[in-house]
């Protein structure tokens, strides 16, 4: 047999360009997603999750200030009149274009 694969001058070189393309790979994508994160405009929205006790009837509205989760609203549930209660408040962010 003539072709003789020289593990250590075949082989590794190949192995390094590899390790080398996947750390550069990483690094540029890494890079980009912060590109990303910095260029595109990002609103972050709070929300907060009404629930009535009486039903389970849940509203979702846009967060007010003062609002914490146990809280008694004073909106009444559409369907018995009862106070809706503050079940969470979360956060979601929306990217505008
Ligand atoms: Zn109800």
């Amino acid at each position: 047999m003539l072709i003789n694969i020289d593990l250590y001058t075949v082989v590794i070189p190949i192995l390094v360009t590899i390790a080398i393309a996947v750390t550069l790979f990483y690094v540029t994508s890494k890079d980009l997603r912060n590109i990303m994160a910095s260029t595109v405009s990002r609103r972050i929205s709070e929300y907060t999750t009404l629930k009535c006790p009486t039903c389970g009837y849940v509203k979702v509205r846009e967060f007010r200030p003062g609002d914490y989760v146990g809280k008694v609203e004073e909106e009444k549930c559409p369907n018995d009149g009862s106070n809706l209660v503050i079940m969470g408040i979360s956060k979601e962010a929306s990217i505008n274009q």
